[in-house]
């Protein structure tokens, strides 16, 4: 299995010792040709505004979409859920394909990040542990979701993990703390 990393800008490499730790290789995937090459695709967090720019200039965003209309597994950690998202400060996302609708920075700026616990409802990620550190860097609020949504996780009352069908999506960077479980839940997808 090829995980493709987008590396276009923000925090793609911090993946790469949870999925090594998996048993996983990974390929930074930076232009169209290179999503070709992988079964699975993350897209990290970072500037949402950036990576979407680049997505728009290098001609990634069809591709990119019908790759993941076709099935294959996506996670999106705070920037990547702004890109994946349908609806962004009202305005239609760059790639549309999660119902569900967010706000930029909602939380507050960059010195506002926390660490909150966050309670996990699915067994296959919390290994018996229910609370789980996340940590949020100017994350987006989900604000609304579709029906095909399902909820994994709140803080604050919002929705901070969601899934629909194997869209993932994370609005805090489980790839800054020490454990791998997100990315082993991701590769069960
Ligand atoms: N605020 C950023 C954005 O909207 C996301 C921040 C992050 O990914 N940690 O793009």
């Amino acid at each position: 299995m090829m995980v493709g990393l987008l590396g276009l800008q923000g925090a793609f490499l911090d993946h790469i010792h949870h999925l090594n730790s998996l048993g996983i290789q990974c390929h930074i995937v930076r232009d169209a040709e290179g999503l070709r090459e992988i079964d699975r695709l993350i897209i990290p967090g970072g500037e949402s505004t950036v990576m979407g720019k680049f997505l728009h200039e290098f001609e990634m965003i069809a591709p990119m979409r019908e790759r993941i209309l076709d099935g294959m597994p996506v996670w999106g950690i705070c920037a990547g859920v702004v890109l994946l998202a349908e609806t962004v400060d009202g305005s239609p996302g760059r790639l549309d394909v999660l119902a569900v609708s967010v706000e930029r920075n909602a939380y507050g700026r960059q010195l506002a990040s926390t660490i909150r616990d966050i309670d996990i409802s699915i067994p296959d990620i919390s290994d018996g542990v229910n609370a789980f550190p996340g940590i949020f860097i100017r994350s987006p609020r989900i604000t609304a979701s579709g029906p095909g949504v399902t909820i994994h996780a709140r803080s604050m009352g919002d929705p901070v993990f969601v899934q629909q069908g194997r869209i993932m999506a994370t609005t805090f960077h489980p790839e800054l703390t020490q454990t791998a479980v997100f990315h082993r839940y991701f590769l069960s997808l």
